[in-house]
């Protein structure tokens, strides 16, 4: 999806870091109770230290929508986040992207069109009214709308075996989008296999499926992913045990499976901290999720060493779009009475957008 940043002011990207931070504190004083700051686990260190909450995407929304007194709200993390919230809290009350151009690969990965079009073949030869549509909260806010309006809910990686077990409660088959991974370990943990699962690609007819394999199928996977979880390979997994045997391995479920069923514990980042925080001192743990929250957790657990699975690892792209210039120079627009970057989702889509988030509440 195309967003475009504009540049800029040079005062903020020839200026030090020091010289952006004390205008993020001038800013954040100025405005006061106005101004709710949300930062991502996965930001960097330069922008999390400013933020007032920290959480993941579902979490922080909620948060929003409980902090009414915020006119203005700057949510450090990526596109859908910031629709998510938009959803969630009053008209009054302003989302703001730092970076237009901070998207999420891996919600980029399915579009309304797209998601339409599948659902239009999977009915040409199935019963479409037993097929639940569940999207990932990593999605943008028309396909939790699309969801919501045929019968489907969010799910998010805290909840998506909850989610996956209402849904076959209602119907005999699931469309999950945009992550095939969470969904294919979802599944397998319900007790599902590879045999009840297919993997649509929305790049072919019928997504490259026979009939017979649609009518067959639990579970029709999008072929979406997250670049940075996908990176998590068994190797990394068999290379850490040979030099750590007692040591613990986390993934996160946006990991492949193959690496994913090697693991010794598998969860969300709240999972993830909560089994950090859970640990025996001494123990030396390696993750697989994004290296900001690692290396942050490695920082604020010092009887614990926490390392990324991969030592190769790279941040993710557009999450790190997010930094001290582009905070101080929203705040700054903020203190001079200017919103820019609103991220805004249309009331109809609002609409059924939130009975789709209302379902995954229950
Ligand atoms: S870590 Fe993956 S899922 Fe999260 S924002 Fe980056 S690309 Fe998207």
């Amino acid at each position: 999806m195309l967003r475009i940043q504009r540049q800029l002011p040079d005062r903020y990207t020839d200026a030090t870091l020091e010289e952006n931070e004390a205008r993020i504190v001038a800013a954040k004083a100025a405005l006061g109770e106005k101004l709710f700051i949300l930062g991502h686990h996965y930001q960097r260190d330069e922008v999390m230290k400013y933020a007032d909450a920290r959480g993941d995407s579902f979490r922080l929304s909620v948060l929003a929508q409980q902090h009414p007194e915020a006119d203005y709200i700057v949510f450090c993390g990526v596109h859908f986040m910031a629709e998510s919230a938009d959803i969630l809290t009053e008209d009054h009350q302003a989302v703001i992207l730092p970076d237009l151009n901070a998207g999420c690969s891996m919600a980029d990965m399915a579009d309304l069109d797209e998601v339409t079009e599948a659902w239009e073949q999977i009915a040409q030869v199935t019963d479409i009214e037993r097929v639940v549509p569940i999207t990932y909260m990593n999605s943008s806010a028309d396909l939790k709308a699309f969801v919501g309006e045929h019968g489907g809910a969010v799910c998010t990686s805290t909840n998506a075996r909850a989610i996956l077990d209402w849904a076959l409660d209602r119907g005999d088959k699931v469309l999950f989008f945009p992550d095939q991974h969470l969904g294919r370990n979802t599944g397998m943990a319900m007790g599902y296999t590879a045999a009840d699962m297919s993997v649509w690609n929305p790049h072919k007819d019928m997504g490259g499926l026979e009939e017979a394999d649609v009518k067959a199928s639990t579970f029709l996977l999008w072929k979406g992913h997250c670049s940075i979880h996908q990176r998590f390979r068994p190797e990394h997994i068999e290379a850490f045990r040979a030099e750590h045997p007692d040591g613990i391995v986390i993934c996160h479920p946006e990991c492949p499976h193959d690496t994913v069923s090697m693991a010794d514990q598998v969860g969300s980042t709240d999972y993830i901290i909560k089994a950090v925080a859970a640990a025996p001192a001494g123990s030396t743990i390696a993750i697989g999720t994004e290296v900001h929250l690692v290396n942050r957790l490695n920082d604020e657990t010092p009887d614990k060493t926490v390392i990324s699975l991969d030592p190769l690892v790279c941040p993710c792209s557009t999450m790190f779009r997010i930094d001290a210039p582009h905070l101080a120079w929203v705040l700054e627009q903020l203190v001079a009475g200017k919103v820019v970057n609103r991220i805004t989702v249309d009331p109809e889509t609002t609409e059924w957008a939130k009975v789709a988030l209302d379902r995954m509440l229950g």
